[in-house]
């Protein structure tokens, strides 16, 4: 669906395809074949807390870039792209009633881009999986309770620093899963699934648009 926001993202940026600025409208037949190739698969992090994670492609190439637009530059019309790789993570958990929760951002980067950019991925993915007979909500249920750095350009040990304790929860019914645009270290993932856990959830899960692939994991 192309809103008017869409139509104000391409004219402010030049209508060009998010994925690899060719001129052109929204994302070019390329880019979709290069997306309409990945497949979600299993992610796994050695860290505590951290769930039983899917990811809906590799964090490269075009998603990276995609990814990228879509939280920095306002690019709102890769939403339904990259909701559809979040809903194949999703499925790949079982069917089953399931309620999805975002990571929060921060206000800041919400100030930013004047969306926030996981909610919406989250809420289009929930919408296509709706429609698929699926049973899922999704719900703001963790957010932060105190000021972060900005992850980006901090290393690992770094960013578990500015992390661990920094998210709170309210309690969700059923099985969760924590809703994220990338996940790299998995630092983020697994501070929204502590809380969640503290806030008396059984299931947690994580399920993310994309992921990086460790070391030798290829
Ligand atoms: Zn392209």
């Amino acid at each position: 669906m192309t809103t008017w926001l869409d139509v104000a993202a391409d004219l402010v940026l030049g209508a060009t395809c998010p994925g690899c600025g060719h001129p052109g409208w929204g994302l070019c037949s390329a880019c979709r074949g290069a997306l309409a190739r990945d497949s979600p698969f299993e992610v796994t992090r050695r860290i505590e807390n951290f769930p039983a994670a899917t990811a809906g492609g590799v964090y490269e190439r075009v998603l990276r870039r995609l990814v990228a637009a879509h939280k920095e530059r306002g690019a709102r019309q890769s939403t339904g792209a990259l909701a559809e790789l979040l809903a194949g993570a999703v499925a790949l958990h079982g069917d089953g009633p399931v309620t999805l929760v975002p990571v929060p951002s921060t206000p800041a980067a919400v100030r930013r881009r004047g969306y926030d950019s996981v909610h919406l991925i989250a809420a289009e993915a929930a919408r296509r999986l709706r429609h698929r007979g699926v049973d899922v909500g999704v719900d703001r249920a963790v957010r932060h309770v105190r000021r972060l750095e900005d992850q980006a350009g901090l290393d690992t040990a770094a960013r578990w620093a500015n992390l661990r304790g920094a998210m709170v929860a309210r309690h969700v019914r059923g099985r969760v899963l924590v809703v994220d645009d990338v996940c790299t270290t998995g630092a983020t993932v697994a501070e929204a699934c502590r809380a969640l856990r503290e806030a008396g959830v059984g299931e947690c899960g994580a399920a993310t648009v994309s992921a990086t692939l460790l070391r030798g994991h290829r």
